[in-house]
């Protein structure tokens, strides 16, 4: 028996999951390091036990050694042969899993510059997997790349057209969830996968996805993972008149207005409170209950949205953190739209059932796991190599 890794960066985390290794790999540990820097403190979870430790000093560079010194008692001699990063952009070049060679991190370092706050980090990452597998099969799987192929409508801004041909594109993210969704449809739902699908994927993140015969047409992400949604501190959609009204009016710093619309608006920037939907659902303040109708308002608004790229509605699928959790949410967000065939059962969905849609439009909840995808990547790429 052999394994696979998969390592999930984040700005101030690194995700990892370890697999027995199969055509469909098996969940075998799972784990993070947050917190990174002076105070970063490891999670796994094992077959048997539950680990906290807090470690120190550990920076993005230094997390992979980290997380190996912690999973390789577990491997029991057994070897590591093929680790799978998630990696946010993939810019035009990257629409499918592609092998990490050295040519491949220098082209995606040539990235950067369209996720300066993500693409640095999982080319740490990357970097130090490398150094502590060398040789090991290394697997990069784009969250823009189930996107890739949008029409010229929903891949373009109407600002001068060179902008277009510079790179400066509706990317769309979260790929790597929406393809597990769709690979769970298929699975559970043949009747539909192929159908005209809305999938609202609502964690810490949250963004939107128009799908048809498995394909994406249209992302409420575009270029930066900060359009579309409000989500936990991210603004979401916003008239770039407000940005040159901070530049301009306001004489705000770049800087300060990234860590507005990145770290300081949406769910925390509106109620005042919280980013996290449960502190928000339980609090009796006027402002959480403001920020909870503004973020489901927008979400049935991009239902529409969708609904109209797709010339219609078969299903409507809510998933991660918040769309697998909160009944409110999914009232909230369905009740108006009976006019689209959207009706569901309230008790189902006080319950997170599985299919809690009554009406013409299929509405489900599916869990997510963007690490599943990126281990069958790793597993299809392996059995190709050998
Ligand atoms: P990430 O994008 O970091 O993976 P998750 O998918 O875990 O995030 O989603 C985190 C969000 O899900 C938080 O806003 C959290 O409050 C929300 N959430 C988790 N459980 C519940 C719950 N039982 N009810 C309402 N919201 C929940």
């Amino acid at each position: 028996m052999s394994f696979y890794f998969t390592l999930n960066t984040g700005s101030s985390s690194v995700k990892f999951a370890l697999y027995k290794a199969a055509t469909e790999p098996e969940l075998f540990i799972s784990g993070i390091i947050e917190r990174l820097g002076p105070h970063a403190r490891l999670k796994m979870q094992t077959a048997s036990e539950q680990i906290v430790e807090d470690l120190g000093h550990v920076d993005h560079a230094g997390a992979v050694a980290s997380i190996f010194t912690r999973v390789e008692p577990h491997l029991k001699g057994k070897s590591v042969v093929g680790i799978g990063h998630r990696i946010v952009h993939g810019g035009n070049a990257f629409y499918k899993p592609t092998e990490l060679t050295s040519e491949v991190v220098q082209e995606l370092e040539q990235l950067i510059p369209l996720a300066p706050l993500h693409q640095p980090y999982s080319l740490a990452t990357i970097r130090a997997a490398k150094q502590v597998f060398p040789g090991v099969l290394q697997i990069g799987c784009f969250d823009t790349a189930f996107h890739a192929g949008h029409t010229f409508p929903n891949d373009a801004f109407a600002i001068p057209r060179h902008f277009y041909e510079e790179g400066v594109r509706r990317y769309g993210f979260h790929g790597l969830s929406f393809d597990y969704i769709c690979s769970e449809l298929r699975r559970e739902y043949p009747d539909i996968a192929n159908g005209r699908l809305v999938i609202a994927h609502l964690g810490n993140g949250a963004s939107m996805c128009a799908v048809e015969e498995g394909r994406s047409i249209n992302a409420s992400t575009s270029f930066s993972a900060v359009d579309g949604l409000p989500m936990g501190t991210r603004c979401g959609r916003l008239d770039p008149g407000v940005m040159l009204y901070l530049m301009q009016e306001k004489e705000l710093s770049p800087e300060e207005i990234e860590s507005i619309i990145y770290r300081r608006s949406g769910l925390l920037g509106l109620s005042e409170e919280s980013s996290d939907m449960r502190v928000l659902e339980h609090s009796e303040e006027l402002f959480a209950k403001q920020a909870i109708n503004y973020y489901s308002y927008q979400i049935r608004r991009e239902v529409g949205a969708m609904a109209a790229s797709l010339e219609g509605i078969d299903a409507l699928i809510f998933s991660a953190g918040v769309g697998e959790n909160s009944a409110r949410v999914r009232s909230n967000v369905c009740e108006p739209l009976e006019f689209l065939g959207i009706t569901i059962d309230q008790e189902k969905n006080m319950a997170n059932a599985p299919e809690i849609g009554t009406g013409r439009v299929r509405v489900l909840i599916i869990p997510t796991n963007e690490e599943q995808v990126i281990a069958r990547a790793v597993a299809a790429a392996c059995s190709k190599s050998q």
